[in-house]
């Protein structure tokens, strides 16, 4: 049995004997190092799964054979100017990933709903603040940007609790139940029936800064904006503006342009947002394993690989 060797960069080194340990389970062959194990030649690299890999590392393996992003974004990857564009690069996917991402947003959502900002901080100041809010699900309009493997088991699991969804992709789609809106000629129509808005684009050239003043301003007043895509995605002064003048209602963030947010950032004590430390999906190592393991299977034996990076979509 020919060993391949797999480098993991994700999570701390302390995780590496858990990595080991996962691998080892689903396919024997697969010798799995540390990113940085001095140990190990550069040529005998077959496979990295990795996050956010530094720039210029990637270019250095000239037997690798596929890129594995431990998450579904891979902006931290392509981000690096010389990562090798000629190999294959596989987005994390699968239906834990997708279920986690569905339950976050179906808590942010119903958090939204429910004015769970603003009990928290009648807790932090044992304020018995008893309150009403307006709507129940099915009279709040959810709108996703971002139709993917994510935005579609979303938008599933928040028809199933009863808000009204809509997504808004680049190509058309068809979900059970939820209407579909595609590319920037629908753009206004999806806004003006989104009361709660939910970003799961990918960072794209396109995408970058497209939660801005203008696209807030043409959804409904007082709504509310779910951001677990990118903190790229959004235009931090334009929300604060936008929160303060009553456009925008409130917010949950999970997403920054700098993570992790800084400690004496003003955005941990306003009022109106929810921060969430990019924690809205990630899958279980053990599930991450076994995807990982079942592409390199697939790859060794001359087949094919699961949600391959397309450099000319961007995604
Ligand atoms: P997919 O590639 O499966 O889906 C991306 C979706 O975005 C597609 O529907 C695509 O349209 C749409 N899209 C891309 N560019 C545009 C554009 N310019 N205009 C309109 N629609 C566009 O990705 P995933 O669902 O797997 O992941 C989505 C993103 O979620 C990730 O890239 C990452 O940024 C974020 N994420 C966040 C996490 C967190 O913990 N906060 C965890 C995991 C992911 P089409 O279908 O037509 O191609």
């Amino acid at each position: 049995m020919v060993p391949l060797i797999i480098l993991v960069k994700s999570g701390g080194e302390e995780s590496l004997p858990g990595w080991r340990e996962d691998f080892r389970a689903v396919d024997p062959r697969l010798d799995v190092r540390w990113w940085d194990d001095p140990t190990v030649a550069a040529e005998d690299v077959h496979y990295v799964l990795v996050w956010d890999p530094e720039h210029g590392r990637l270019k250095n393996y000239p037997n690798l054979r596929v890129i594995f992003s431990s998450a579904a974004g891979v902006d931290n990857i392509v981000g690096d100017p010389e990562w090798p564009a000629h190999l294959p690069l596989v987005r994390m996917g699968g239906t834990e990933t997708a279920r986690r991402m569905a339950e976050f947003v179906s808590w942010c959502c119903l958090s939204l709903l429910r004015g769970a900002r603003r009990m928290a901080l009648g807790q932090e100041q044992a304020h018995w603040d008893h309150f009403q809010t307006s709507s129940t699900a099915p009279e709040r309009r959810v709108g996703i940007m971002g139709m993917g493997n994510l935005g579609a088991a979303t938008a599933r699991m928040l028809g199933a609790i009863g808000f009204p969804v809509s997504g808004w992709s680049r190509s058309r789609k068809e979900v059970p139940g939820v209407r579909s809106f595609a590319g920037a000629e629908e753009m206004d129509a999806f806004l003006q029936e989104t009361d709660i808005l939910v970003c799961l684009l990918p960072s794209t050239p396109e995408t970058v800064g497209i939660i801005n003043r203008d696209l807030l301003n043409r959804m409904p007043r007082g709504a509310q904006v779910v951001n677990v895509g990118r903190g790229s995605h959004l235009v931090m002064d334009d929300l604060l503006a936008a929160l303060d003048d009553g456009q925008i209602d409130s917010a949950v963030l999970d997403v920054f342009e700098r993570e992790p947010l800084p400690d004496n950032h003003p955005l941990w004590r306003h009022p109106k947002i929810t921060v969430t430390p990019h924690l809205a999906s990630l899958a279980s190592r053990r599930e991450r394993v076994r995807y990982v393991a079942e592409a390199i299977a697939s790859h060794e034996g001359g087949g094919t690989l699961p949600n391959l990076f397309d450099a000319k979509r961007g995604y």
